[in-house]
């Protein structure tokens, strides 16, 4: 599975982690989706998304409103979500889904999470082995990752990860 970031996106996600670092926070996804791919066009934070609530309180009827309004642009469909891991104290976050993180998760639907940490050393923006990509920018070291679910029964999916392509960031060296 391939997911398309484009600047638009890519800025969107990394700017929505700082902005409340090192809270964690929450958004959707707008874009297109093939069979094989898809193609992110809009990564939109939730405003009302506070500290201390949790992704499984917030998601579902953000979620419902939302989806109603998408349906209105024929171009356009809710792909998923996403949602920041943060720094705690001295332990490093990293993309790791979390309990809730795959309770929450259908089929079909992509769920992105940027890992937010304090940057050690400078980090030319690159793809990784597993489909994340990963870079620095500003005081910030950012991991991003998609996953998608395959096929199966609730309780024995799995979520994967899928191969980002985001051609904007590969090779940037960001302040
Ligand atoms: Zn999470």
């Amino acid at each position: 599975m391939q997911v398309y970031l484009s600047e638009n996106v890519f800025l969107g996600l990394i700017l929505s982690a700082i902005e409340v670092y090192k809270s964690e926070c929450y958004g959707l996804l707008l874009g297109l989706r093939t069979n094989e791919k898809f193609i992110i066009e809009f990564a939109i934070p939730y405003q009302s998304a506070k500290r201390g609530l949790t992704w499984a309180e917030l998601r579902e009827d953000k979620w419902r409103i939302i989806t109603k309004i998408v349906k209105n642009f024929p171009k356009l469909d809710v792909i998923g979500d996403f949602h920041s891991h943060t720094m705690f104290g001295e332990s490093r976050a990293d993309v790791f889904l979390g309990k809730e993180d795959i309770e929450y998760m259908s089929e079909n639907e992509l769920q992105m999470v940027v890992a937010i940490n304090d940057k050690l050393k400078s980090q030319i923006w690159n793809n990784n082995r597993n489909g994340t990509i990963s870079g620095t920018i500003d005081r910030y070291h950012c991991k991003i990752a998609a996953y998608y679910l395959t096929g199966g029964k609730r309780r024995n999916r799995f979520p994967k990860l899928a191969e980002i392509h985001c051609p904007f960031a590969i090779g940037l060296e960001l302040y």
